[in-house]
């Protein structure tokens, strides 16, 4: 049997880019991705806060990841404490524990890194004589409370503003010999975007909603303030190491702007990255050309690139310069020629659009903005250019959604296939159609924050109508969430700090969900499938990132209405109050 150091050496030797730096009088920070190692190397956030940390020369910083299946068995064969890559250090060597969260699915798998650290879960269990455990990360930034029991402190904002003035107040503290508690209670106080649960106290109403959440201290703000890199400058945000052992193997990711404008309802990103930040072509094409002399294989970051302006010149620069790239899902109405000529040049076989739904009425309570004809507008013009695979990514359980909403996505999904084979006639081969069917989970923080999910039993007859439906189509195939998964996910998005109760039960019994929930004194479908009271304190209220409770309101109504709102104008609009 191979040694845990072995796989971990191996790992590293495929990589280029490593950091390895040595400890002595350096702060050792643990950098943690909650799941495989394939999958935090794929993440831009983790591999970015991975340079900024080690940019810094007072801080050593060493990533580690959830062992895969075989490493597992060797740590527990070997009742080995689970170790960092870059020095195979146990994690109790070092004096942070970084964790870098970006889907809710993976709190699990924080408390099984803390358990194979033999470090105690809870944060109340860990006063003298442990590292300080962090979270940051996209789930973390929009309600943080149930996991706010596991751990010390939260960093709320974006790494490369917040961190630095994080690590200068924390490694000052370190002169004092501070208890814990003192340390987290100057961190909240001195650090804008560092929120300590242990330093807030919750009180529960007889209906079960909040009804106080106020600091222990009145040297601490009631509210959170979300730090953000404002006015945005360069450099980008980009991946430090690349490895054949990643899902986008060989390639550097590269963020090439932040936030979105078009403030589709349902999605987070678009609220709380506002507001949208772009460079100037200019400046990107500038930052890519440094890019280019280490990698020839971008993977570019962005909510729709095709939104990213001067994005025909800035993908033609790479081409010309020798490199390639690929692209995640695209805008149907501003998708170009010249954009779909330089993906077919760089080798993309699959374009991806995001129609979200068939039906035009379900897109204006989205507030999608685009229309069918723009869909197919777009898929004629992908298949004139070549041949393409096109993904399409769709969802169910949308809010007033009727039957024939999800009718019309097979009725969209015929019009596609039908125009990619009038397309393709002169050509051997059709491209196929692969939908990728997702279940509405509400977010906080976007103007759906206040509604239920649908039930699962519910989900489960739209998928069984859907994939019966798109079964009889040539060319088409369906991958679906998993509904009791979303359920999952819903309650571990919306809830507060006693879903932190269910989530350490759950991971007690091994995993096992069901049985936690059943024990659980509170009912987890108060979470998942109550329609909130639009005037309630919702568990993330208390952080503050600019957007109007009010305009939130307003937008969830025009929801309800189906009417659209516009979206983003930078430099002309007060609508949401982050640019006020
Ligand atoms: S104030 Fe207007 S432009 Fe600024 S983020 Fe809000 S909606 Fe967008």
């Amino acid at each position: 049997m191979e040694t845990i150091t072995t796989l971990l050496r191996k790992r590293l030797s495929k990589e280029r880019g490593t950091i390895k730096k040595g400890w002595g009088g350096k702060l050792p920070v643990a950098l943690i991705y909650p799941n495989y190692y394939t999958l935090g190397m794929s993440n831009l956030g983790f591999q970015a806060i991975y340079g900024i940390l080690n940019d810094n020369n007072k801080i050593v910083a060493e990533r580690v990841f959830l062992p895969e299946m075989e490493e597992l068995s060797i740590y527990k064969a070997t009742k080995t404490s689970l170790l960092s890559l870059e020095s195979q250090m146990p994690l109790t060597k070092f004096h942070i524990l970084a964790f870098s969260i970006s889907f809710e699915n993976d709190y699990l798998n924080m408390l099984s890194i803390l358990d194979l650290s033999n470090i105690p879960l809870l944060s109340k269990d860990r006063q003298v004589g442990y590292p300080l455990i962090m979270a940051g990360g996209a789930t973390t930034f929009m309600n943080p409370e149930p996991i706010a029991d596991f751990i010390d402190c939260f960093l709320i904002g974006e790494g490369e503003v917040i961190l630095e003035k994080f690590f200068d107040v924390y490694m000052g503290l370190q002169l004092y010999e501070l208890k814990k508690q003192d340390a987290l209670e100057v961190l909240a106080r001195d650090v804008s975007g560092v929120y300590c649960p242990s330093l807030f106290h919750v009180e529960y109403n007889s209906q079960g909603w909040i009804s106080s959440f106020e600091p222990l201290l009145p040297s601490l703000p009631a509210k959170v303030e979300v730090v953000k890199n404002m006015p945005f400058k360069g450099p980008l945000l980009r991946s430090r190491i690349v490895t054949p052992l990643t899902e986008f193997s060989d390639t550097i990711l590269v963020e090439l702007n932040r936030g979105c404008g078009y403030s589709c309802r349902f999605c987070a990103a678009g609220y709380f990255y506002r507001p949208p930040r772009i460079l100037e072509k200019e400046t990107l094409i500038e930052s890519l050309k440094d890019i280019l002399t280490e990698n020839i294989r971008l993977g570019l970051v962005s909510p729709s690139i095709s939104d990213v302006p001067g994005i025909e010149d800035i993908t033609s620069f790479i081409i010309e310069n020798g490199g390639s790239f690929s692209a995640s899902s695209m805008r149907a109405d501003s998708l170009t020629e010249g954009l779909v000529e330089n993906l077919k040049k760089s080798g993309q076989k699959t374009i991806t659009i995001a129609p979200e739904t068939g039906s035009e009425r379900l897109r204006r309570v989205i507030n999608k903005k685009i229309t069918n004809e723009d869909v197919i507008n777009a898929v004629i013009l992908i298949s004139k250019m070549g041949f393409f695979h096109i993904k399409l990514y769709i969802m169910i359980g949308l809010p007033t959604e009727k039957r024939e909403d999800i009718k019309s996505i097979v009725n969209l999904v015929k019009l596609i296939r039908h125009n990619i084979v009038k397309e393709s006639r002169q050509r051997k081969r059709i491209g196929r159609i692969r939908l990728s069917v997702n279940c509405f989970i509400p977010k906080p923080f976007t103007p759906f924050q206040w509604l239920p999910m649908d039930t699962i039993e519910s989900l489960k007859e739209k998928q069984r109508f859907l994939n019966k439906a798109l079964l009889k189509e040539g060319g088409v195939s369906a991958g679906f969430d998993i509904p009791k998964w979303s359920y999952i996910q819903t309650l571990l998005s919306v809830g507060d700090r006693r879903v932190g109760r269910m989530l350490l039960t759950t991971y007690k019994n091994g995993g096992n969900w069901k049985q936690a929930l059943r024990s659980s004194d509170v009912n987890p479908d108060f979470f998942v499938y109550r329609d909130k009271d639009i005037n309630e304190r919702l568990p993330w209220d208390f952080i503050d990132n600019k957007i109007k409770k009010s305009f939130l309101q307003e937008e969830y109504k025009l929801a309800l209405s189906s009417i659209e709102s516009p979206g983003c104008n930078v430099g002309n609009c007060t609508r949401c109050g982050v640019c006020n």
